[in-house]
């Protein structure tokens, strides 16, 4: 890889909009460079779901260790979410960064605002429902959570949504195809960017040179 650093790309939104399913499709499209895009794959004290596996979507630790890593500094950001303790390990994110590949972090708007003081130049995008009653049917329809747990996550929308003023980027997840777009989108424009480009730019200005 290059001298360039990789960008760092925040996703977030109320769970249930979507947004797992738009970062997957953007990991798989091909289009983007294999090993371009690394999914940072957080810690977590939750339970796994079906079908999650550790080192997959997250790395499911007790609270003992999760604390024994913070208190080391080994989170780049941390934060309680719908009672659960999530974190971003650096060593996930800060090695990739520097080889030049892209991170997207799946984070929280709490880890948002940490991640944003750290490194100003993060990307952020926001994922949208197209409406509360599309986000609570998609809830329910999902049935890996109780109905206790969907109540939390639909009241934590209310909030995580106002945030969006934080946020770079909006996507309305109405249809996923659209969104997937949008969302790719935003990195290909990142990857044009001047700073991105200011190594090949400079190698080009030099075969300019009398
Ligand atoms: P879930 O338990 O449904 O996978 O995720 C719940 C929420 O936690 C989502 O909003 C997700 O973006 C957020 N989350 C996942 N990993 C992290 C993390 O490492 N840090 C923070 N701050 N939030 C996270």
């Amino acid at each position: 890889m290059s001298g360039t650093r990789g960008d760092l790309l925040i996703v977030s939104s109320p769970s249930g909009a979507g947004k797992t399913s738009l970062i997957r499709k953007l990991l798989e499209d091909r289009r983007l460079g294999a090993g371009s895009l690394h999914f940072s794959v957080s810690h977590t004290t939750r339970a796994p779901r079906t079908g999650e596996l550790d080192g997959r979507e997250y790395y499911f630790v007790s609270p003992e260790a999760f604390i024994a890593l913070r208190e080391a500094d080994g989170f780049l950001e941390s934060a309680e979410v719908h009672g659960h303790l999530y974190g971003t390990s650096r060593q996930e994110v800060e090695p990739r960064l520097a080889a030049g590949v892209d991170v997207l972090l799946d984070i929280d708007v709490q880890g948002a605002r940490q991640v944003r003081s750290r490194i100003p130049e993060a990307v952020k995008v926001f994922v949208f429902p197209p409406s509360r009653e599309v986000l609570e049917t998609r809830l329910r329809a999902r049935a890996t959570d109780s109905p206790e747990s969907v109540a939390r996550r639909l009241a934590a929308a209310r909030r995580e949504l106002a945030e969006f003023g934080e946020y770079d980027y909006a996507i309305i997840n109405e249809d996923l195809e659209a969104a997937a777009d949008e969302l790719r989108a935003v990195l290909v424009a990142r990857r044009a960017s001047r700073d991105r480009r200011r190594e090949r730019l400079e190698a080009i200005l030099k075969t300019f040179s009398p």
